[in-house]
């Protein structure tokens, strides 16, 4: 560990590594401190099963920020983004599965409940509002009111809780 650091960051999950890139690249010296012998965190590439790597818990890049992505010019190390041909494949104990997405979504879970499935429609209407509630709120508070302004409706819980 080096002597001296302009700045200790403690964990190297994701964020504090792209922290650390951006306080180095300020001309800082920072240190990271990670617990694991491997960087990462909820983000970190496993060898799961030999031969296969993957993230084993966070798996889509929908909260990663293009501009860290080009900031820090992450397809130079490696980055690929591959779409899924499925949102998601969960497979339980007994051998069956429910697969989500690419329009199998509703023949999928009818296999599971056919109520649920026929009620599927309904409840696919009432996320447009609750992404476009979540999405405003996840932006600085300057653009917040912004995003009220654009979208007076969608920025209160109890609209996207009734939802
Ligand atoms: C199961 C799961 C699935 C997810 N799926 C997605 C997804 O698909 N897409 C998405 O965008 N987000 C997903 N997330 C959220 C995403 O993983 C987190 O937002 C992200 O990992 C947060 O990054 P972080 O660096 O803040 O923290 P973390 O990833 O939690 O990293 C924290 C790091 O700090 C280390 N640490 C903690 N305490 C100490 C200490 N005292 N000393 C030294 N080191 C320490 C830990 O070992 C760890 O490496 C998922 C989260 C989980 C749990």
């Amino acid at each position: 560990m080096p002597q001296s650091s302009d700045a200790l960051i403690i964990g190297g999950g994701h964020n504090g590594l792209v922290c650390a890139a951006y306080l180095a690249a300020a001309g800082l010296k920072v240190t990271v401190l990670e617990q694991r012998a491997v960087v990462g965190g909820a983000a970190v590439t496993e060898e799961f099963y030999p031969g296969f790597r993957n993230s084993v818990a966070a798996y889509t890049v929908s909260l990663l920020n293009p501009k860290v992505i080009r900031d820090l010019e992450l397809p130079k190390y490696g980055l690929r983004v591959v779409e899924r041909k499925l949102a998601n494949f969960l497979p339980s104990d007994d051998g069956r599965y429910l697969k989500v997405g690419a329009g199998v979504t509703r023949s999928e879970v009818a296999k599971f409940s056919s109520a649920d499935a026929q009620r599927l429609d309904t409840s696919s209407k009432k996320w447009p509002t609750f992404c476009a509630t979540w999405s405003s709120r996840r932006r600085p508070m300057s653009s917040r009111a912004a995003g009220a302004r654009r979208c007076p409706n969608c920025c209160r819980p109890r609209d996207w809780v009734a939802a």
